[in-house]
This record gives C-alpha cells, structure tokens and sequence, in this order.
C-alpha cells in the first residue's frame, strides 16, 4: 500500500475538506452505481439534495452548485433521469462561473490509518449532523420547499438517502431499523438534533472492536469528557449525560462557526 502522508487536524473542528470530499464521492461515485434514476428513487434523491443544498453551510461555489442541481431536480418534468445528467450538472459542462466542487478526495478529521478505514462514511455522518444542526439554526431554510414545517424533514430525507443510495446496505438497514423505532417521536429541531446523535452512539458501541474500527480512532461514547466536559455527569456513581449540555455542544461543534477550509481543495 502506498504511503499516505497525514495530515494533522484539530478534533474539535470540523474541516470543510471532509464535507466537499464527502459529497464528491456522494455525486460522483455512490449515485454513479445507477445508470438512471426513477420514481421514488428519483424523489429520494429530490428530497435529499433539497435538504443539503438549503441547509449546506459550506462554500460559496459549492452552495450554489448544490443550489443548480436541487432547481434542476425539482422543476424536472421527468419521472426518469439517466445519472449522466446529474454528472453533467455537478461537473458544471456549462461552465458557469463562480460554480464548483472538488473532484479529489482529500480527508482530514475524516483520514484513517488505513485507506480503506473511515473517509466517506465519517463525512456522511459529519454532513448529517451539520444539516440537523443548521435547521435548528435556520428554520426557515427550507421554506417553499414542501419540506417546511415539518420536525422530521431532514432526518427523514436522510433515512430515505441512507435506506436507498448508501453503499454499504447493511448501514442501510441497521439505520431503517433504528429510525423505524424511534424518528416518530422526534417533535422539535431540537429533538432531531438529539435523536441522530444518540443513534451515532448507538452505532459506536454496536461497532466497538469491529474489523471496521480504526485502531487509531477507537469508538467510545461521544463527544468524549476531553471535547466536552459538562456533557458528562455522574449520577449515582454512573456516568451520564447531560443533555442540554450536550445540545449546547452539537450546535456548537456542527455549526458554521466551527467550520475550517485548512487542506480544502
Ligand atoms: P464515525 O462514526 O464515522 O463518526 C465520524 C465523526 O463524527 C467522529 O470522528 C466524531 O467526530 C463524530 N461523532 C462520533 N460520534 C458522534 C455522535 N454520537 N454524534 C455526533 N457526532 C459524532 N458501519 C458498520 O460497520 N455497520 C453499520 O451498521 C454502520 N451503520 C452506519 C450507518 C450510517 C447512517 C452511517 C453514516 C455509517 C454507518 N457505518 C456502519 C459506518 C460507521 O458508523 C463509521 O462511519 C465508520 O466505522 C468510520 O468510523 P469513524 O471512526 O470515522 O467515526
């Protein structure tokens, strides 16, 4: 295996490198697995695209690239696509200016000691928690949408992107599972903040010591006392949460004042 040079990075930041990289293998590698989309994988993808192009608090050039391509996917009068389209679209061929997203791939908080370790699916999990977070911030982003209005919208698009497109489907299904006990109940922003961060956690443990696992990233329950302190108390001798604390924290390190271009493309 060829040597990778490592990058050092900072925990508790959230780089923008990892963002853009994870939507360019999203756009350009994960949805290139269909020749075409259609029916209600096309309005699985519509949805999803809506929900990150509103929400996305990244780079200008990206923003509006994701901003082309949700116009472009809503305001189809077609029930079918070949993917093509929509690499056309993401690879800008009409080369409008000011309009951009990075084909290479290049991690940071989502690097792993290995190749085949972390990177994409630790972005996706970054990108799904900033879009929790920026909905709460924002709850008029998705306005004119059809998805205004509505606690669940983003979690529920990402169920769907997730249950659909996700390459790994055993994530697909472990996560269909999770939502399918519990998303119901999800009734503020706050609360869809909160739900996807204890189902990462529910995930962590599920993984701890997993083939999957970087050794150099162990899974343990997070944000971790050293990130956050007051997250963790001590009940009875038992560590605990604190939830609010924890919120306070969630839209903190997930929101756009958090976010660092060091190492972007
Ligand atoms: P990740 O778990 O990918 O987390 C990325 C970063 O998010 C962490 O480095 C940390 O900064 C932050 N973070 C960690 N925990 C939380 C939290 N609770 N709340 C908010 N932020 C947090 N792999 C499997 O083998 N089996 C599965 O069933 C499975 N299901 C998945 C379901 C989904 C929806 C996704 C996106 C991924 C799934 N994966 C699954 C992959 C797995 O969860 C990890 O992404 C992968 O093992 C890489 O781990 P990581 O160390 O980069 O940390």
């Amino acid at each position: 295996a060829e040597a990778m040079e490592w990058r050092e990075f900072d925990r508790s930041k959230l780089y923008t490198a990892d963002l853009e990289s994870g939507l360019h293998c999203l756009l350009r590698v994960e949805l290139a697995a269909r020749s075409a989309l259609a029916g209600a994988e096309l309005r699985t993808l519509t949805d999803f695209i809506t929900v990150v192009a509103k929400l996305f608090p990244g780079r200008p050039p990206v923003r509006r690239l994701l901003e082309m391509l949700q116009e472009w996917l809503a305001s189809l009068p077609l029930d079918r696509i070949p993917y093509n389209a929509v690499l056309d679209l993401v690879d800008n061929k009409m080369r409008i200016s000011g309009i951009f997203l990075t084909n290479q791939i290049r991690w940071v908080g989502c690097q792993g000691s290995r190749p085949e370790l972390r990177g994409y699916s630790c972005s996706l999990w970054k990108l799904f928690h900033t879009l929790t977070v920026q909905a709460g911030a924002r709850p008029d982003a998705l306005d004119g949408t059809g998805l205004e209005g509505d606690p669940q919208a983003v979690l529920q698009a990402i169920r769907r992107y997730v249950r659909t497109f996700f390459g790994c489907k055993a994530c697909g299904e472990h996560f269909e599972q999770m939502a399918q006990e519990s998303l119901g109940s999800v009734k503020t922003s706050d609360q869809a903040i909160l739900w996807l961060w204890e189902k990462h956690n529910l995930v962590n443990s599920r993984l701890a010591g997993h083939p999957s696992e970087d050794p150099r990233f162990p899974k343990a329950p997070w944000p971790t006392p050293d990130l956050c302190p007051a997250c963790h108390e001590e009940t009875r001798g038992l560590d605990s949460w604190n939830e609010d604390q924890v919120l306070l924290f969630l839209k903190r390190h997930y929101g756009s004042s958090n976010l660092v271009h060091t190492h972007a493309a």
